[in-house]
């Protein structure tokens, strides 16, 4: 598993529910017209006190006054940061796909893709038939070996039968890239929507049915016909499930690490031969791999046996419509978005063609249009004052290391260790992506986006058996987000959160230490927690804690999951506290990392008091934080989060951390007894 930790998970619903990794979408100017003074007070609910719910008091009128567009599940300022930086991809899009470009240049390569998205006429004519090749390979199935290779050839195209393999950095050696075989096949967002018992999931499961139902009937069959299928579906995906790791379990690096013999795991799926799927999928031949989660693949082999061929055929269907559909004619792309959009993220519009093939372009050929993107819009003065945060963030975790009083010095010497370490991107890559043998044109848009796939999955397992690539970037730079990769001990900044609420070079420091500054912490403490702190400053899955110290730290984890286990999202459903352990870890960490920075960087500087606004400058640091959280979000879509995303809801990042820190207490003046000041504070940083 690659284990890299964002900031946020903002549009994940658009993102992995519609298939692409890149998908706040965009057009609004809110983030630029805010005043110079860096926050807006229009935007505050001024009859709520700070000390009693201090994200509704600085969120609470732009809430009101920001309802969420019908074309999305949830939207707040980085939504429409993201959807002016769409606007300006779409600008890219469209100039590329109306110059005659060089053959064979990126440019051709994003115009003809964007433009072969764009081509609704030519897709609504071509109906199934980009996918007229994989239906008939799966109609020809007909024993175990034909099963095996359908599987590696949806595989490569990004269907998701049964399991994924692509590489991975060895957790033992980090200097290694390895081959690794990962649970899945599932067509719901997480096992757990299969195997829970409550009167929503079972509902879900019933549209799911319902949703599956028509899509095989779009595809010819009877009606009859197709609700049995959609039946098999699910009660081949439900094995799968409950054969899964939970979304916690995931999060932990041992429960994850099998390296084994191809030999040795050859012999816990007798039915499925290993080196002949290798060899299908286009993979070098191995000598061992990593079983990511054992207990799935013997499960799946059980499958092999008690499931007969029809039932599979049905499956393999099933899971090709299900990534093809939005790629395919009209009927197809609504009734994909009927499940996805409505009935799991509460949408109730689809987002206009353009946003949707622009995330498209950037999904595909995220670095040609990365590298236009930049070239148009980041400043290189942006990423000097961005590293000089950077830097006086890692200064002041080092300074807080030093201060800490439950680290033994052995500890803290390994911290200060992988604390030098770090290493640091920011903007956009180096060393950019070569698609020279990557064929892109106008004839379909599926045939582009399936060779894209396969380009991407080749790319990918090409890696296996080499060493690591340092340079490598896990985000296309345009992305409103930034992460933490615990296996190259690096953090990484893409150039689209450098600007708007995040940062902005106009508007005074504390509001950018409280916002970019607190995500550049979050981002540094993931280094450090629950799961970050299981890896060396190599990158290797090795313990340097002493076993006190461990323990020390674990404790004061467990105030932060059961501080998230109370709270609430709606009746009868928590925030899931173990879940949520790590990122709310970083989220506490980032703000105290961030504040302490902030402290430092004004040392001996005039500050001028209070602003125009009233706050003082501590105070703007934390509003600068909490406005940059502000978000309006579907029930439909807070629940899906809650039950899936490693992040805690977004008033929850602000009053859950700033309820811990006496920095915000000071600030505000809150007393013991508000809301805002949690007896018996959660402190680890
Ligand atoms: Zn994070």
């Amino acid at each position: 598993m690659i284990l890299r930790r964002v900031w946020a998970v903002m549009g994940l619903g658009v993102a992995i529910l519609a298939g692409t990794t890149l998908a706040f979408a965009g057009g609004g100017q809110g983030a630029d017209s805010q005043a110079k003074l860096g926050f807006d007070v229009a935007n505050m609910n001024k009859t709520c006190k700070p000390c009693d719910d201090f994200y509704k008091y600085v969120n609470g009128g732009w809430m009101k006054n920001n309802p969420i567009p019908a074309q999305y599940p949830a939207w707040g300022p980085g939504q429409i940061m993201f959807e002016r930086t769409e606007a300006r991809l779409h600008d890219i899009l469209e100039a590329a796909a109306k110059t005659s470009a060089a053959a064979g240049s990126n440019e051709q390569k994003v115009g003809d893709y964007y433009a072969s998205c764009m081509d609704t006429k030519a897709i609504d004519a071509k109906g199934l038939k980009p996918i007229d090749g994989d239906l008939q390979s799966i109609a020809a199935m007909h024993d175990g070996a034909s099963l095996l290779e359908t599987a590696a050839r949806l595989q490569v195209n990004g269907t998701g039968v049964l399991f994924a393999y692509g590489s991975d950095q060895d957790f033992a050696d980090s200097t290694q890239v390895i081959g690794e075989v990962r649970q899945g096949g599932l067509g719901l967002p997480d096992r757990d929507y299969y195997t829970r018992d409550d009167d929503k999931s079972k509902e879900i499961r019933k549209q799911y049915i319902e949703h599956m139902t028509k899509m095989f009937v779009l595809m010819g069959d009877a009606q009859d016909k197709a609700a049995a299928e959609a039946q098999t579906v699910l009660g081949i995906e439900t094995s799968l499930a409950k054969a899964s790791l939970n979304n916690v379990e995931l999060r932990d690096p041992q429960k994850i690490y099998h390296m084994m013999s191809v030999a040795d795991a050859q012999k816990l799926t007798p039915k499925w031969n290993w080196d002949t799927y290798f060899r299908a999928i286009g993979s070098a031949e191995l000598s061992k791999m990593n079983v990511a989660q054992p207990e799935f693949f013997k499960a799946m082999d059980g499958l092999l046996t008690s499931v007969p061929m029809e039932d599979w055929k049905t499956y393999y269907r099933w899971q090709l419509i299900h990534r093809s559909a939005r790629l395919l004619s009209d009927p197809f792309v609504q009734e994909n978005f009927n499940f996805t959009g409505r009935v799991l993220e509460g949408t109730t519009e689809m987002r206009p063609r353009w946003r949707r093939c622009s995330a498209a372009v950037d999904d595909g050929l995220p670095e040609a249009l990365g590298q236009m993107y930049v070239a148009k819009y980041f400043p290189p003065a942006a990423k000097a004052r961005v590293l000089e945060m950077v830097h006086n963030l890692l200064a002041a975790l080092h300074e807080d290391l030093k201060g800490l009083e439950w680290m033994s010095p052995e500890t803290r010497k390994a911290a200060e260790e992988k604390l030098q370490a770090f290493a640091l991107k920011i903007g956009y890559p180096d060393k950019w992506r070569d698609y020279s043998k990557l064929k892109i044109d106008r004839d379909s848009y599926a045939g582009n986006v399936f060779r894209a796939t396969e380009f991407e999955t080749a790319r990918d397992l090409a890696k296996i058996g080499k060493a690591v690539d340092h340079a490598e970037w896990g985000m296309s730079p345009p992305t409103i987000n930034a992460y933490y990769n615990p296996q190259l001990n690096e953090i990484v900044f893409p150039a689209g959160i450098l600007q708007g609420v995040f940062f902005d070079p106009d508007r005074s420091d504390s509001y950018n230490y409280g916002a970019i500054g607190s995500v550049i912490g979050h981002e540094i403490t993931h280094g450090f927690d629950d799961e970050g702190a299981q890896f060396d400053p190599k990158g290797n899955l090795k313990n340097w804690w002493t076993e006190k110290d461990l323990k020390n730290f674990g404790e004061r984890g467990e105030c932060i999951v059961k501080q998230f286990d109370g709270f609430e999202v709606e009746k009868g459903l928590h925030e899931n506290g173990k879940l949520v352990e790590g990122e709310s870890i970083a989220d506490l960490g980032g703000l105290t990392i961030s504040f302490a920075a902030f402290q430092k960087s004004i040392e001996g500087k005039p500050l001028g008091g209070k602003d125009a606004n009233g706050f003082t400058p501590d105070q703007q640091f934390f509003v600068g934080y909490a406005a940059m959280a502000a978000m309006n979000l579907r029930p439909e879509y807070a629940r899906l989060l809650a039950n899936t995303d490693p992040h805690p809801l977004p008033e929850f990042r602000v009053n859950g951390p700033m309820s811990n820190m006496e920095a915000f207490r000071k600030a505000f003046g809150c007393k013991s007894g508000d809301a805002m000041v949690r007896e018996g504070a959660c402190k680890i940083w």
